[in-house]
């Protein structure tokens, strides 16, 4: 009896000893999380980080007036939230993408764009669809892809209010692509039949419906011009990072093209801006190609900004 009792009384203390350091672990963990403070309650001062609820969306606060969304690198998929239907594929390393376009900016300018990154895979959110298609009536889906276009905003709030940038900012909507053709597609909510037409038709009719829309008044360059001529972002880039439209390639014709998703068609409704679909070789496959690409890119948008008064 003596014998069992203080076997058990052993196992009450272990039991106890394995508790506390359970709850000290716990403890430990949650202190070095970061919190998820939200777009209401988010202080964008320039390096700060804010997440969205369960941290499914991140914001990083930039001091350059550029926006860059990511909505589909994500990799995280709780199993609480169902599968979506439709299409789900990720684009691959847009998020490695996006944070070595920043630090291709810091190292020229010595400035950041704001970063808002969708974490969630694209099996659980698509944050570049309206919420009915992009969280398919998930609770936490449909408050992730909230913040996520809540810190869009707050970014571009945020962007638009700081000295020197006279109000003027611009947005990109960043994704990968997998057609066949390895170049960019660049969307300013043009279709490839629009794009079929001369620059004279676009001047005449189709300014108004481009994502560059609210960027016009602030230049003399000419609508196509500033879509696919040698002062567009594609003539910017030239040869070393082939595109389109470009004056190089006019338009997509019949070749597969995205043209511009629901993210670009909403915030170019608040700033002037575009969809970039990033092909993979060269691009965004290794780390020394992204860093290498995103050289190039801040250089041409460097350039195709300051000419908009964007700085
Ligand atoms: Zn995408």
């Amino acid at each position: 009896m003596l014998y069992l009792f203080s076997v058990s009384r052993t196992a009450r203390w272990i039991t106890a000893i394995a508790f506390a350091v359970a709850v000290w672990s716990c403890a430990q963990k949650s202190a070095t999380e970061p919190t998820s403070s939200g777009p209401a309650a988010c202080t964008p001062t320039p390096g700060a980080v804010c997440y969205g609820e369960q941290q499914y969306v991140e914001f990083v606060a930039g001091d350059f007036p550029l926006v860059i969304s990511v909505p589909h690198g994500g990799a995280t998929a709780p199993t609480k939230i169902p599968d979506r239907t439709g299409i789900t594929v990720t684009d691959s390393n847009t998020i490695d993408l996006a944070r070595a376009i920043s630090l291709a900016f810091a190292s020229r300018v010595g400035r950041r764009p704001h970063l808002v990154i969708c974490h969630l895979r694209r099996t659980k959110l698509d944050a570049n669809r309206d919420v009915v298609e992009a969280a398919q009536g998930n609770a936490e889906s449909v408050q992730a892809w909230t913040d996520y276009h809540a810190f869009i905003e707050l970014a571009m709030n945020t962007a638009t209010s700081m000295s020197g940038t006279n109000g003027r900012g611009f947005y990109i909507d960043l994704h990968g692509h997998g057609h066949p053709i390895q170049r960019l597609e660049l969307g300013y909510l043009l279709t490839s039949g629009q794009l079929d037409l001369s620059d004279a038709q676009l001047n005449a009719s189709y300014s108004t419906a481009s994502s560059l829309r609210l960027a016009l008044p602030f230049t003399n360059v000419s609508f196509a011009e500033l879509l696919r001529g040698p002062l567009s972002l594609g003539g910017r880039l030239g040869s070393a990072t082939p595109s389109v439209p470009s004056p190089v390639v006019a338009s997509p014709g019949a070749e597969p093209y995205f043209e511009g998703g629901y993210s670009t068609e909403r915030h170019t409704a608040r700033l002037p801006g575009l969809q970039i679909e990033s092909n993979f070789t060269g691009v965004r496959d290794t780390a020394a190609n992204r860093a290498a690409f995103s050289d190039r890119l801040v250089t041409a948008l460097l350039g195709f900004l300051e000419q908009l008064g964007i700085k």
